[in-house]
């Protein structure tokens, strides 16, 4: 007889479907609070106990203290960062994921799952531009994206090159490029060429000159575009970039983590002409494609050079390469082995909704910023808008604040569940910042916190 922990409870699944069936009804998602450390000590104290629990117990525990303490990212009035905003379909397909236990590895194991997750790949892949043969996989986020990718245009080049394992080598990225991009080139043991940017854009001409001008004796075996900064939203000269990569026999990787989506909206898609160029291409549909945390695609133009880097060598994984040519085994084309299909939320969503939604979706952030910097132009003197939006990012200025003023608004503005707006840097100053995305997100809101700042 199956013990008790494996056993389907009523009572336990009821007392959770209800709870999430109430989490999806928030309209709008509730901000909440920053944690603090010794109440949430005081409320977990003595938990996990060798007896357990009543589920009713611990459930309350976490929606009464534990979840209070999160600030929600799909919240409407969560502008920090990149934000999240889930479609219910996606949210309500997560947990079909998890109920049904897929191990995404291989497709000896989850052919069914792969097979969509693949299909999302190519509707991804198109809108891009790349070739029939491009694809790749799922993993959890931008920066493992960028990781797996850079490792396989550092031994691809190290192949062609003839390189020793230990041979210098280095990428070229710009002075803007994400965190995540800098991390995996220590990681790797690749060194930077960072180019400097116009107006915080890589351009071709500056990929060119930064080469010219170069150590020759450590090969630049790469670039990374970005398409659209975290901060501000900027995409850079990707068709400039690309023939330059062309010419010096560069892999070209694009971290297109928040701004990838793009791709699917009309109004910016010419920013991104280039892009079909690239050798590897990441985005985050965790970020702008409504897909729950933690869900980035990753896409390379011939995915056997990735294959070449990433299958893990095992006697006991032998039985997954079989010659099958059918089979795609996701684990072959990133850093991972166990791996959630975590591609199938969006794949029922996109199912579901179809790719117009998105679009729609997508365009509502992008209207968003353009009303806000026009808003803030006509009705409010004491700011002003850093630069014209390029996406779903405003950068902004309160004239005669210092940083702590910003430090201070925006805690003021959490406290009162007015919004989550904390503020960045630009070009040394410490400014305002607005990422839209939600599209529950309303003017009437963008005004609300406005207001505060005059
Ligand atoms: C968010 C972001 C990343 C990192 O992605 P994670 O999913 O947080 O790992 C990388 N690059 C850019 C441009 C990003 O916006």
């Amino acid at each position: 007889m199956t013990q008790r922990m494996h056993r389907y409870d009523p009572t336990m699944v009821d007392l959770v479907f209800d709870y999430m069936r109430e989490r999806l009804q928030y309209d709008p998602v509730p901000l909440d609070h920053p944690g603090d450390g010794a109440r949430l000590g005081e409320a977990l104290s003595g938990l996990l106990n060798a007896q357990g629990n009543d589920p009713a117990e611990v459930l309350k525990l976490y929606d009464h203290e534990l979840s209070r303490a999160v600030i929600s990212a799909d919240s409407p009035r969560y502008l920090s960062f990149i934000p999240c905003a889930p479609t219910k379909a996606a949210l309500l397909f997560d947990m079909v994921v998890s109920c049904a236990s897929l191990q995404g590895i291989s497709w000896l194991e989850a052919a069914g799952a792969i097979a969509a997750e693949n299909q999302v790949l190519r509707l991804i892949s198109d809108r891009a531009g790349l070739p029939d043969t491009a694809g790749g996989c799922f993993v959890s986020g931008g920066s493992a994206g960028n990781l797996s990718a850079l490792v396989v245009a550092r031994d691809t080049a190290r192949r062609r090159l003839g390189l020793a394992p230990g041979a210098r080598m280095r990428i070229a990225v710009s002075d803007q490029t994400h965190s995540s991009v800098t991390n995996t080139l220590n990681i790797i043991g690749v060194e930077k060429l960072v180019v400097p940017t116009e107006g915080h854009r890589l351009t071709g001409a500056a990929l060119r000159a930064a080469l010219a001008a170069g150590d020759d004796d450590i090969p630049v075996i790469g670039v990374v575009g970005t398409a659209g900064t975290t901060n501000a939203g900027i995409v850079d000269d990707l068709a400039g970039i690309a023939e330059v990569a062309r010419e010096f026999d560069l892999w070209f990787h694009v971290d297109g983590a928040y701004g990838g989506a793009g791709l699917f909206a009309p109004s910016v898609r010419a920013r991104y002409d280039g892009i079909e160029h690239a050798d590897s291409f990441v985005v985050d549909p965790h970020k702008w494609l409504f897909a729950p945390f933690d869900c980035a695609a990753l896409i390379y133009r011939k995915p056997w050079l990735a294959k070449g880097v990433h299958t893990q060598d095992a006697s006991y994984l032998d039985v997954l390469h079989t010659g099958d040519t059918e089979e795609w085994n996701p684990t072959d084309y990133a850093y991972h082995l166990t791996r959630r299909a975590r591609g199938l939320p969006l794949w029922f969503s996109l199912a579901v909704h179809g790719t117009d939604a998105y679009t729609e979706a997508i365009e509502t952030g992008i209207g968003l910023a353009r009303d806000t910097a026009a808003l803030i132009r006509a009705d409010y003197p004491d700011l002003e808008v850093v630069l014209d939006p390029v996406l779903s990012a405003v950068v902004f200025r309160r004239k005669g604040w210092a940083a702590e003023d910003y430090y201070a608004w925006s805690q003021r503005l959490l406290a009162e569940q007015t919004g989550f707006v904390t503020p960045t840097g630009w070009e040394g100053e410490v400014v305002a910042r607005f990422a839209f995305l939600h599209p529950g997100t309303t003017m009437d809101m963008v005004k609300e916190i406005l207001d505060t700042m005059v």
